[in-house]
């Protein structure tokens, strides 16, 4: 916990002890010797499980985890054109931060990549206000070179450049519009995710970008996860947690740097860099209607929940994630929504599923043959439109239109 002398401060006490308050737990603002250097330091970071340290040494230690996660695989090749996606939350600060100084190392230390960063406003459909705009457009000067786009989420094309960027008048969004058709808000949390994700490749292929990379830390992937598996996405959840994700289209690879950090770096990172968030992370679309409003919703609660009672518990589970053997036959059919490998391929579940529909809508008499009516599911399961299982889930929720 924070200790400070009374009288350290003098006539400004008031001010300093509340900037005291605003401090992630675990930063210690007594002096003391840090553990690893031994240098006497006025500001200790204390992580669960490691022992306290100066801030140099606790931003080489988190930076050093984005950089293993990209160098163990040697997942980038050199000079990759790569996207980053900032939605303004703490932890997409803390990767922009992190590659911008991976940037400067010296030739030796450096990450050879070249970046662009795009903000996707969500505004409209998360129906909050707009991004502070100059906010903005000083991290584009605090992090040049790299180039700063915007696109707003649901206006179709409307990438642009950031000193370009007037937000858009027009009332009219395709995608809530679409959001609206679809009944459960489980049905439209998980498709806002898919075209979110379609939109971000769009806009890495107009940028002629190879490589995505997106913010999430250990916590949103056991959430993912788990999400993953309730939504009937099991056959493809491995990709959703994993440090690579080669699903988008177009050869675009996303990539997840961050994959190892955890919610208390994070803050110690965005306390010891002084960076500022533009939102809260963790509220998203449907958040506000509580935990049993969708199963999405329910199951950030609950590792939220495990997070706070039980915090090594979140990293087994996504570590699950990592076991998980991913399906990758480049022949195997994926689905044209969110392409994924068609399940309907791979699971003799959905085949049981088909066969007990074919069954009570055929009515038993007409197919005694158990054989008749096996083959009839198959053919079922084959003729449907390209969709995945959980997609199908989605577009039989329409009420009219198609998905894409
Ligand atoms: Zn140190
Ligand atoms: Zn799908």
């Amino acid at each position: 916990m924070c200790s400070i002398g009374e009288d350290d401060f003098g006539d400004e006490g008031a001010a300093h002890a509340m900037v005291v308050e605003a401090l992630p737990l675990g930063i210690v603002l007594s002096p003391g010797n840090c553990s690893k250097c031994d240098v006497n330091s006025g500001e200790l970071y204390k992580l669960n499980f490691r022992a306290a340290e100066c801030r140099e040494c606790f931003l080489t230690y988190a930076r050093h985890k984005f950089r293993a996660a990209l160098g163990a695989a040697k997942i980038l090749p050199r000079n990759a054109e790569v996207l980053l996606v900032l939605d303004g939350s703490a932890k997409s600060l803390v990767l922009l931060d992190m590659l911008h100084f991976a940037q400067t190392q010296n030739q030796f230390k450096r990450l050879h990549c070249n970046a662009r960063v795009v903000y996707v406003e969500e505004q409209q459909v998360q129906d909050r206000d707009p991004v502070d705009l100059e906010a903005l457009l000083s991290l584009s000067v605090q992090y040049a070179p790299f180039d700063f786009y915007v696109i707003e989420l649901g206006q179709g094309c409307s990438l642009q450049r950031i000193k370009d960027y007037s937000p858009s008048l027009k009332a009219n969004n395709e995608l809530i519009h679409k959001l609206q058709k679809l009944q459960s808000l489980t049905a439209r949390q998980d498709y806002l995710q898919q075209q979110r994700k379609n939109l971000i490749c769009s806009v890495a292929q107009s940028l002629q970008c190879t490589h995505v990379f997106e913010p999430n830390i250990s916590v949103d992937l056991a959430t993912q996860l788990l999400t993953a598996i309730a939504l009937g996405r099991g056959a493809s959840a491995a990709l959703d947690v994993a440090l690579l994700d080669d699903r988008l289209s177009g050869d675009v690879k996303l990539l997840r740097p961050l994959k190892d950090l955890s919610e208390q770096e994070i803050q110690f990172y965005i306390h010891a860099q002084r960076l500022k968030p533009l939102f809260q992370s963790g509220s998203h679309y449907g958040m506000e209607r509580g935990p049993t409003a969708s199963l999405q919703n329910l199951t950030s609660a609950f590792v939220a929940n495990l997070q706070h009672n039980y915090a090594s518990t979140v990293s087994t589970v996504f570590r699950t994630g990592d076991k998980i053997a991913v399906n990758s036959d480049p022949e195997q059919a994926t689905c044209v929504h969110c392409q994924s490998a068609l399940d309907s391929e791979l699971s003799d579940t959905l085949l049981a599923i088909e066969y007990s529909r074919s069954v009570s809508e055929a009515g038993v008499s007409l197919y005694k043959n158990g054989q008749d009516l096996e083959s009839l599911a198959k053919k079922r399961l084959e003729m449907q439109d390209g969709l995945c299982h959980a997609c199908r889930a989605i577009q039989a929720e329409l009420e009219s239109g198609n998905l894409l």
